[in-house]
């Protein structure tokens, strides 16, 4: 599969990731890597409390979906 971005530009670049949201498929010029912070809830005596965890989690969206994604920040 080529990217669909720069197959709407004329070129053919071999995909290596496809977009988790629209399933576009992207070359390494036209991937969005985000890091998603990791929540651990843990029960500390009566309540709740949540943790961010160090290790993040990868996602690949395109340019368009993280546009879409991040629009209200
Ligand atoms: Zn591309
Ligand atoms: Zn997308």
């Amino acid at each position: 599969m080529n990217c669909y971005i720069c197959a709407g530009q004329g070129k053919e670049t071999p995909a290596v990731a496809i977009c988790i949201v629209c399933g576009m498929a992207l070359c390494p010029d036209h991937l969005i890597r985000e890091e998603l912070p990791v929540w651990q809830d843990a029960t500390v005596g009566m309540g709740v409390t949540r943790r961010r965890l160090p290790e993040t989690m990868p996602r690949i969206v395109c340019e368009a979906c993280h546009h879409a994604l991040h629009q209200a920040a």
